[in-house]
């Protein structure tokens, strides 16, 4: 089941200016900055009530937020949404006919384990799912 928006995720040039630019927003820190190495991205991440923010910054030209930034330029790049079982919804949601980036959930920034949903099967919006990993 989707429980609520996790987060979404922004697209930025340079993570440290952006990060000075969203504490002006909103008013408060950045709580971390996580590389994901797997995805050639840097992240940071700033907590709202009970969603989040999201910054990418691409570490190699290669990176999905490179080619993101280099076709639309800086912008929201994907929503996130929470699920309590990860698998039994990507089962769930290839049923419906969605498509998936990856059916192999792979481990994200901030815990989690994740996949994507093509965006040509969401009106154009990258679907995220993501799922708390319990330690
Ligand atoms: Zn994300």
């Amino acid at each position: 089941m989707i429980k609520k928006i996790e987060h979404i995720g922004i697209a930025v040039k340079n993570i440290n200016q952006s990060n000075q630019l969203f504490k002006k927003l909103f008013g408060k820190e950045h709580y971390k900055i996580e590389n994901v190495e797997s995805e050639g991205v840097s992240t940071s991440f700033f907590m709202l009530g009970e969603t989040k923010i999201e910054l990418l910054e691409a570490t190699t030209e290669n990176s999905a937020i490179a080619k993101f930034i280099d076709k639309k330029g800086e912008g929201i790049h994907h929503i996130a949404y929470e699920v309590d079982n990860l698998d039994a919804e990507i089962t769930r949601l290839k049923t419906e006919g969605f498509v998936m980036i990856n059916s192999d959930p792979k481990n994200g920034a901030d815990n989690k384990r994740i996949c994507f949903l093509h965006p040509k099967s969401t009106n154009g919006v990258l679907v995220e799912l993501c799922e708390e990993v319990k330690n």
